[in-house]
C-alpha cells in the first residue's frame, strides 16, 4: 500500500464514508476483482469477492458500480451475480442497470462496418484464437506469449487496424495483455464523470490498467482513485494497493462504513 497523490489522507477518506450523504463504490473487473487469466473465461474474482459485493449490494445508500471493458453477457457468468448490480460495459458503451434494464450501444454505421472489417482481417491473418468481439469494441489478447511474438502480434495488428480506424470514430487501445479497437466518444473517465455528477459523498474507483487511468484522472478531488495492481506503475490514482488482500481489507472496511438495510 502506498499513498501516491500529496493531501490523500486513506484513514481519513475511510473515517469519513460512514458519515457521508451517500457512497459510490466502482470498480473494474479483469486485474482488479480478478486475477488475469490466459483464458479469459476463466477469470473468476478472488476469494471472498462475491460476498463483498452481495454485501455492497445489500447495504443501503451505497451505490456499487462495475465498470468493465468486457460485454457484459461475458461479464455476468465470472461476477456470478445474477441480479441487482449496476454494470456498465465495453468501457461504458452499454449499461445493466440495477433493476434490469439493459441500454446496448448505438454505433454509427461506419464504425460498425470498421470493427467487422478489422475482426474480419484478423481472422484471415489467423488470430481468430487470441479475437474477442465485444458488442461495442474487438480486442487481441496475447497475454501467455512471448515477448517476441507478443512484439510481432502487436505490430501486425496495430498497423492494420491503425489504417481500418483512419477516417472513422475509432481508436486504438493498448491493455494489459492485447490490444483493442473501439470507438472513440466513450471511456471509462467519462462513465465515472456522468456517475459523480449524480451522486453526493464519498466515492471511490478501484482499477489495474491503463484503461482505468481516464477514470483515476476524473475522480482526481472528487474521490479516491485506487490502483490495484502487484506492482506500481506510473498512474494518475491516488493511492495503490496489492491484491487480494490489501484489496480486501480496503473493501471491507468500505462495507464497514455502509449501512444494512436488515438494520
Ligand atoms: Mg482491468
Amino acid at each position: 500500500m502506498k499513498i501516491l497523490t500529496s493531501g490523500t489522507d486513506l484513514n481519513a477518506f475511510l473515517e469519513c464514508i460512514r458519515c457521508s450523504e451517500g457512497r459510490l463504490l466502482m470498480l473494474d473487473y479483469d486485474g482488479t476483482l480478478s486475477p488475469h487469466q490466459i483464458e479469459r473465461h476463466e477469470a473468476v474474482p478472488y476469494p471472498g469477492i462475491r460476498e463483498i459485493l452481495a454485501e455492497a449490494l445489500a447495504s443501503a445508500d451505497c451505490r456499487t458500480v462495475i465498470i468493465s471493458g468486457r460485454s457484459i453477457s461475458d461479464l455476468l457468468p465470472l461476477l456470478g451475480i445474477e441480479s441487482g448490480i449496476e454494470i456498465w460495459g465495453c468501457h461504458g458503451w452499454e449499461r445493466l442497470g440495477p433493476d434490469g434494464d439493459y441500454t446496448g450501444p448505438d454505433l454509427d454505421a461506419d464504425i460498425s462496418t470498421g470493427l467487422e472489417e478489422a475482426a474480419e482481417w484478423a481472422t484471415a491473418e489467423g488470430f481468430e484464437e487470441r479475437l474477442e468481439i465485444k458488442t461495442a469494441c474487438i480486442a487481441i489478447h496475447w497475454r501467455g506469449l512471448g515477448g517476441k511474438e507478443t512484439a510481432g502480434i502487436e505490430r501486425d495488428v496495430g498497423e492494420r487496424w491503425h489504417e481500418i480506424a483512419d477516417g472513422k470514430e475509432l481508436e486504438l487501445h493498448r491493455f494489459n495483455g492485447g490490444i483493442e479497437l473501439r470507438p472513440t466518444g466513450m471511456n471509462k473517465g467519462m462513465v465515472v464523470d456522468n456517475l459523480l455528477s449524480g451522486s453526493e459523498g464519498s466515492a471511490a474507483y478501484l482499477g489495474d490498467d491503463l484503461t482505468d487511468e481516464d477514470a483515476f484522472r476524473a475522480i482526481s478531488g472528487r474521490g479516491l482513485g485506487i490502483l490495484v495492481s502487484p506492482g506500481l506503475r506510473e498512474t494518475a490514482a491516488d493511492v495503490w494497493l496489492t491484491p487480494p488482500e490489501e484489496l480486501i481489507w480496503f473493501l471491507e472496511r468500505w462495507i464497514e462504513s455502509c449501512g444494512k438495510t436488515d438494520e
